[in-house]
């Protein structure tokens, strides 16, 4: 099957209406995300910075960008001025720079706030505890360029399936946690949760995106 067929079967056998398909292109050529854009999907996914940029340039504008992954401070400055929503937002110092890079460009970024929920200590992420001592500091009331829109975390790469279940579970608690407490308005609605691996447990949790690449895309080659 080709990449549009693959992202239409998708789209209409594997996840429920409500929950978006962030469809990851990173490392694919800008040919091969053409031929899925002929889908008629207009959301991708990205996890370096230049790499992003480059694509926004060269594809057509109509398309979302999402920043899926790790993301150096020096960096956000090459997609502040389009990019639709920063997924991994795992520190405050990150948070701040987004903000100051939306307020040259006047825009108000929609962001992500990631957590820790994984057993293994290789992925990145805030605690419920830090994040909300910070979201009640004036540190963060100041923030007026950027927009929590909800939350994202990683499970641990396992098969037991009992662990994945467990750590999204987490994850949708935290979501409901700060919900909560009313520190964020109503754009506060997302949970991005589930790969390729483990995207159905994700939707069975909970999850309004998922981050979908190989399965669409074929496998990486980082060798190249
Ligand atoms: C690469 C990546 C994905 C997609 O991974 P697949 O296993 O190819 O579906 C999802 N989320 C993040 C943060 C990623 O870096």
């Amino acid at each position: 099957m080709s990449v549009s067929e693959n992202i239409k079967h998708f789209l209409s056998e594997e996840i429920p209406s409500n929950v978006k398909l962030i469809a990851v292109s990173k490392t694919k050529p800008i040919e091969l995300i053409e031929e899925a854009y002929t889908s008629g999907h207009r959301i991708y996914g990205e996890n370096k910075a230049q790499e992003l940029a480059g694509k926004y340039e060269a594809l057509p504008k109509d398309i979302e960008w999402h920043m899926i992954g790790h993301m150096q401070t020096n960096k956000v400055k090459y997609i502040a001025p389009f990019v639709s929503l920063i997924h991994g937002v795992d520190s405050f110092k990150l948070l701040k720079v987004i903000n100051k890079e939306g307020e040259k460009c006047n825009r108000k970024i929609n962001c992500l706030l990631q957590f820790h929920i994984a057993k293994e200590e290789t992925k990145f992420g805030l605690d419920l505890k830090e994040a909300i001592e910070f979201i009640k500091s004036d540190d963060f009331s100041i923030l007026k360029n950027v927009n929590i829109c909800g939350v994202m975390g990683m499970a641990t790469y396992t098969e037991n399936e009992d662990t994945i279940h467990s750590e999204f579970r987490e994850l949708v608690h935290i979501f409901n946690e700060l919900k909560n407490s009313s520190f964020f308005n109503d754009d506060f609605k997302e949970i991005s949760m589930g790969m390729s691996g483990d995207y159905k447990i994700a939707i069975e949790e909970g999850a309004t995106m998922v981050r979908v690449g190989s399965l669409l895309f074929g496998a990486r080659n980082y060798t190249k």
